[in-house]
């Protein structure tokens, strides 16, 4: 017998699906949801529905934006010559709030990770590659220090190298396998200024 109504049944359902909502959290979700104004509720659908429309990758370095080009990449001030590759829009968004950085990024969105099948197809580094046909002096390889994060520093460094612009890497001192987006702003900058050359 189901407890529920049917739309409650699928509103659980459908936010069980997103990351890190266990079915618990999406019940309390769903109840808070119908317990909510009806603007209120309207508001959050139009958001929802908005942001998915209009926010795209920026067409240099593949973070997402509401423009064609992202206010990094737009930025003159920026070191166009100096771009650092993270993994995804949250590791670059720590970076920024560091404000030490001046160079631009290169979001892969995702990892390298023979284990759940991602291949160096399924991420940006084809993207990455292309731009480097421009005028770039150095790329800083910033993925984080999990397995998959090594591996996909790696494999770039090695597609990198033979087009002679150097290459470094992001010193350890961030926690193995911890994710650069919980590190503190501190570390990060010290992680930065250490890197070493692949
Ligand atoms: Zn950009």
């Amino acid at each position: 017998m189901d407890l529920y109504s049917g739309h409650i049944n699928k509103l659980i359902e459908e936010l069980a699906a997103l990351p890190g909502i266990g079915s618990k959290s999406a019940q309390r979700l769903a109840f808070h949801l119908i317990n909510m104004p009806q603007d209120k509720v309207d508001r959050l659908a139009h958001t929802i529905v908005e942001a998915k429309k209009n926010v795209r990758y920026c067409k240099e370095c593949y973070t997402l934006t509401d423009k064609e080009i992202c206010p990094v990449c737009a930025n003159p001030n920026r070191n166009h010559k100096l771009i650092m590759m993270v993994e995804n829009v949250r590791d670059l968004a720590a970076y920024e709030k560091t404000g030490k950085y001046e160079g631009v990024y290169h979001v892969l969105h995702g990892a390298i990770s023979p284990m759940l099948g991602v291949g160096p197809g399924d991420i940006k580094l084809k993207e990455l590659m292309e731009r480097l046909q421009g005028e770039v002096e150095e790329v800083i390889i910033a993925t984080n220090s999990s397995l998959e994060g090594e591996t996909t520093a790696m494999y770039a460094a090695k597609l990198i190298k033979p087009t002679g612009i150097k290459v470094t890497r992001i010193a350890s001192g961030v926690p193995v396998g911890g994710d650069l987006e919980y590190i503190d702003e501190v570390t990060l900058f010290r992680a930065l200024e250490g890197r070493t050359e692949l």
